[in-house]
């Protein structure tokens, strides 16, 4: 579905005219160039239209998030999440899962109006952007990117997905006994 109330804005990679998988060297010729042929100071006066501007503020902002390792992970994870099909449920906060630790790995769950659960453990959550650290009877929630994000989960057994909102700094507070 191409039109519609949500329909995806041109992604970054479109912006620059690169690949998904291309490298950060890649990514920055592509940027050069394009910045070359948008920067406003590079147009004559005549030509000069407000579109240009927006186009290079485009442009700039898509290499900000792309030229960052960790900006570009949470991006990606953005990205792919809005591309599935599925409806999403209700959003969620992370403080609002509930969670289960066994040995190193940290499982966060909640459940979904079918029954099943929504789930994603720390080592995914590592592959995200964010960390993980149990802290006695928390787990604190550490955001490795610079802004507020978001993940998408899907339901193990149907097709609805949740929106986890993750701040900075989250504390979950678990019970060793759950379930
Ligand atoms: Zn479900």
């Amino acid at each position: 579905m191409l039109v519609g109330e949500n329909c995806v804005h041109e992604t970054y990679y479109e912006i620059l005219s690169v690949k998904e998988d291309s490298s950060y060297e890649e990514i920055r010729n592509s940027y050069r160039s394009a910045i070359l042929h948008s920067h406003p100071d590079k147009l004559n006066n005549t030509s000069h239209r407000s579109s240009d501007d927006e186009k290079f503020l485009k442009i700039q902002k898509a290499w900000e998030v792309l030229s960052d390792a960790e900006l570009r992970v949470v991006y990606d994870n953005d990205l792919r999440s809005s591309r599935h099909d599925g409806i999403t449920a209700d959003e969620i906060s992370i403080e609002d899962m509930s969670v289960e630790i066994s040995g190193e790995v940290i499982d966060l769950f909640y459940q979904c109006r079918c029954g099943d659960y929504f789930c994603v453990d720390s080592s995914e959550l590592g592959t995200m952007g964010f960390a993980l650290l149990r802290d006695g009877d928390f787990v604190h929630v550490r955001r490795l990117g610079t802004f507020v994000a978001s993940v998408v989960l899907p339901c193990g057994s149907c097709s609805l997905k949740t929106r986890v909102w993750v701040d900075s700094d989250m504390k979950i507070s678990f019970q060793e006994d759950v379930l």
